[in-house]
């Protein structure tokens, strides 16, 4: 019997070599660019455009730095090199993974496992959208010819009401990208975000969090990536000209939080000043703002 081709086969995340698209390189976008982009314009011209240093704190730095070394050890487990190195000394690595390992065979199983299966961690694809690149790397992407599924660790807890990351960039963009390369239906793709951090109890499970996709859903985030693109678009050509960035309306609570309340005259005291009617003088137009309220900031 011919064996059946696995789809992602001879599939490679390569970009198109970069100024073939139009004459200057063509900017590279995460899922965290566009939630940046989503959340604030302003804010995406001094993270991205202007590569301003946001501070971060001592916590911030050590939880950022505990998950990066838990998707070391989840690389070097895939592998099937030595993964004690990493967790002799690392009582809360030996957590997260013990977590892992205790549903690895529900995290690893397929739906329909037939066919050949290829499991391949920090995978990244990249695809060309409206003269822009869009990068994606899935912590482990585990496929057959009859469907595709994206895994995405978290060293969090589960949030109790994860239903935002159906809203969230990276849920949009990691499955919009793996249809568009034709590989699969978008119908055969889902994600499932898996949470190894217990809340509370020691010996909780881990946790997850799965997203299907369909036709409807990509033809949605088309629709929205297609929006937000062609704003970005006429942001930097205006930019180009000395104009900056939109700014969120005076007055959000986001603000608050942001580390460039300063630069952009937006702390507390000075919103509070402002009378509403200024806000038709801003030069934010027309931008929705999806629910994003929860959702923790991505570093760049
Ligand atoms: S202070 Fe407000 S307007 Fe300025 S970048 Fe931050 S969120 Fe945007």
């Amino acid at each position: 019997m011919a064996e059946i081709e696995h789809p992602l086969q001879g599939t490679v995340g390569e970009p198109p070599e970069p100024g073939k698209l139009n004459s200057s390189p063509p900017l590279r976008l995460s899922q965290g660019h566009l939630s940046l982009l989503s959340t604030c314009p302003r804010k995406f011209q001094h993270t991205y455009l202007e590569q301003l240093a946001s501070p971060t704190t001592p916590e911030q730095l050590e939880r950022l730095a505990a998950g990066s070394q838990f998707h070391l050890l989840m690389q070097q487990w895939q592998l099937e090199l030595p993964i004690e190195p990493f967790v002799e000394e690392d009582t809360q690595l030996q957590c997260w993974f013990s977590s892992f390992r205790d549903a690895a065979s529900q995290i690893l199983m397929l739906d329909e496992p037939d066919g050949s299966v290829l499991r391949q961690s920090e995978y990244a694809l990249t695809i060309e959208f409206q003269g822009y690149l869009l990068t994606v790397v899935y912590d482990l992407l585990i496929s057959n010819p009859a469907q595709a599924k994206i895994l995405d660790w978290k060293t969090y807890p589960r949030p109790q009401n994860p239903r935002w990351l159906l809203q969230n960039w990276q849920t949009r963009l990691y499955l919009f990208v793996l249809a568009e390369t034709g590989s699969y239906f978008p119908e055969q793709i889902s994600m499932t975000y898996w949470f190894f951090q217990a809340e509370g109890r020691e010996s909780e499970a881990a946790q997850q969090f799965t997203v299907t996709n369909d036709s409807a859903r990509h033809q949605e985030t088309r629709r929205d990536l297609t929006h937000l693109l062609t704003q970005l678009t006429d942001w930097l050509a205006r930019y180009r000209a000395g104009e900056p960035f939109p700014q969120i309306p005076l007055g959000s609570d986001r603000c608050d939080s942001c580390s460039y309340t300063i630069r952009c005259d937006r702390a507390p005291s000075l919103a509070a000043e402002h009378e509403p009617a200024q806000n038709k003088h801003s030069c934010f137009k027309d931008f929705t703002l999806p629910n994003l309220a929860d959702i923790q900031e991505i570093p760049l």
